[in-house]
């Protein structure tokens, strides 16, 4: 037999933002794993959670994973919880839980808050369809790399990104993405919480008179149709055709997917 292993959100500032059944669960639970078990005692103690602890992060996740396993495999159940939000979203818990699924242990959600879901809820840019994407990488060139990727992605982009680096990844945002929508989502649910929406050199422009520390949620709105450069469309033919694909059926693809004249396409494509 084994104990199954909960998946537990917790507040992403505020306290209160906790579900009764994640205070129920860590209750009965018989070893809660935490990413900080200092940081976490703090939101346990305001619970009255009095549970044996682990700490569980992302250098030793590989051999704490282990670990785990065999306590759950021993019957006992356990909750992981990270410093905020859910774990395993841009935080340590993706290796244990795919390690506990190929052992035949039950992983249970407990749904709760996430950054980027809240951000994404205020912000005003469209919801239907949406790309996490978390932290871009922290030197420039790579970074400069990823937002180029991304550059064509039609769904609104959700990143991650930490105080010190708010300016210079805003900075290449607007060189990449243009005068595109974006929001800023700061210290969500916390004192200073603040939600600043405009295009990205508007942002910079406001972030100019404030000071900029605490946690950020940086969404930019998805590039639209009819934003398509004639030669981004081309390049992406030549791209595909590159890989093997006929001219024709290059074509079709970026025509479809961008919503431009096959006609026209192909004819530029010649030239
Ligand atoms: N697991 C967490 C979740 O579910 O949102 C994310 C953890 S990740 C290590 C931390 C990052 O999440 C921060 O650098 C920031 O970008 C974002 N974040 C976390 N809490 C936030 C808050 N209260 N307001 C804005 N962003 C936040």
């Amino acid at each position: 037999m084994s104990g199954n292993l909960y998946i537990v959100s917790t507040p992403i500032g505020n306290l209160e933002d906790i579900t009764i059944r994640a205070i129920r669960v860590l209750k009965e639970v018989d070893v809660i794993a935490a990413e900080d078990t200092r940081h976490s005692r703090k939101l346990l103690n305001h619970y009255g959670i009095t549970k044996p602890m682990i700490s569980y992060w992302s250098e030793k996740e590989k051999v704490r994973s282990e670990e785990i396993i065999e306590k759950l495999q021993s019957d006992l159940s356990v909750a992981i919880i990270s410093d905020a939000g859910t774990p395993g979203i841009s935080d340590p818990g993706a290796v244990l839980i795919k390690r506990a699924i190929d052992e035949g242990i039950d992983v249970v959600p407990i749904p709760g808050p996430s950054a980027a879901i809240a951000a994404l809820s205020v912000s005003g840019l469209s919801t239907e369809e949406f790309t996490f994407i978390g932290f871009l990488p922290p030197k420039a060139a790579q970074r400069q790399k990823r937002l180029n990727e991304l550059a064509l992605e039609p769904r609104t982009l959700i990143f991650y990104e930490a105080p010190h680096r708010i300016f210079e990844t805003l900075k290449d945002m607007e060189e990449i993405f243009g005068q595109r929508q974006a929001v800023l989502a700061k210290e969500i649910t916390k004192m200073h919480e603040e939600i600043l929406r405009g295009t990205i050199s508007e942002i910079l422009d406001m972030l100019k008179t404030r000071t900029i520390a605490g946690e950020y949620v940086i969404m930019v709105e998805g590039m639209k149709k009819e934003d398509v450069s004639i030669d981004i469309a081309l390049d992406e033919i030549k791209a595909l055709m590159k890989k093997g694909k006929g001219r024709k059926e290059a074509v079709k693809i970026v025509a479809e997917a961008y919503g431009l004249s096959k006609k026209e396409l192909y004819n530029r494509s010649l030239g």
